[in-house]
């Protein structure tokens, strides 16, 4: 069993299949999905995609590149949605620098709200970062002082210092099909040094399709594809790696673990 820790199934691309892409990653041996949100707007709608099957959850947040368009959201705002029993984890949320869609203060102080809300609920943090380590790595470390939180960097692409103060902070590391990228071997060889306990795995699709699917749509079936690669990164055979990174996502994501435990 796998899981796609970050998918985005609200978005248009699915709007012809969304039915058929979610039975495909069962079908697939995709055992879970965190249908992530970007817009708080449409938290609606993602809670009722999470509320299609009991292996699908979902998250509450504002993207870096929404935090303009949406009007400020407050702890307040967070700490209710959460008390949804399919809200997981808190995001995505974070710092981008490379589209810079929203003004930096505005993604600064929308992340830390978020930060907040993790350190409140004790849900863990979705990380959203890019082109940002310097600022990513003091915030984080910064807040931990201040109480912590759990936390994932999810889609993770930045840096070694950044993957690096992560992993001292206790959090942890999501890779996506930018691991099975040809010019991506920086990246690998980064992953390589990580604790292989503190990895998960995700499509983030509809973006970043992995390889051998590069170019075409993403969904979270192809989280197959990721995982083989990570598992060779890490000399590990294919079934040990999923069942460890999927120990990690429950231990991680634990109101995700609790709900099973329902299930069961
Ligand atoms: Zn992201
Ligand atoms: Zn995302």
């Amino acid at each position: 069993m796998l899981v796609d820790s970050h998918c985005h199934l609200d978005f248009d691309s699915f709007d012809n299949d969304r039915p058929q892409t979610i039975q495909r990653a069962f079908d697939s041996g995709v055992g879970a999905l965190v249908t992530i949100c970007t817009h708080f707007s449409k938290f609606p709608e993602i809670v009722s995609i999470a509320n299609i099957d009991p292996r699908i959850y979902c998250s509450v947040g504002i993207h870096p590149h929404q935090v303009a368009e949406e009007s400020p959201i407050t702890l307040d705002n967070l700490l209710e949605a959460t008390e949804h029993p399919k809200v997981i984890g808190i995001g995505e949320t974070g710092l981008d620098y490379y589209y810079d869609q929203s003004p930096r203060n505005d993604q600064k102080a929308s992340f830390r709200t978020h930060i907040a809300a993790a350190r409140q609920t004790q849900l863990p943090l979705i990380v959203h970062t890019r082109d940002a380590d310097d600022d990513m790595a003091s915030i984080l470390k910064e807040e931990m002082e201040n109480g912590s939180f759990p936390c994932v960097l999810h889609c993770f692409s930045s840096g070694r210092m950044l993957a690096e103060t992560a992993i001292e902070l206790g959090f942890y590391l999501s890779l996506s099909g930018i691991l099975t990228f040809k010019n991506a071997e920086d990246l690998r060889e980064i992953i390589r040094d990580m604790p292989a306990d503190r990895l998960l795995v995700e499509t983030d699709s509809p973006y970043l399709a992995p390889v051998p699917n590069r170019g075409k749509r993403n969904e979270p079936s192809f989280v197959v594809h990721t995982a083989e690669k990570a598992s060779e990164i890490k000399g590990l055979d294919i079934d040990t790696f999923s069942k460890l990174s999927t120990e990690n996502f429950f231990r991680l994501f634990s109101k995700a673990a609790l709900n099973q435990d329902v299930q069961e």
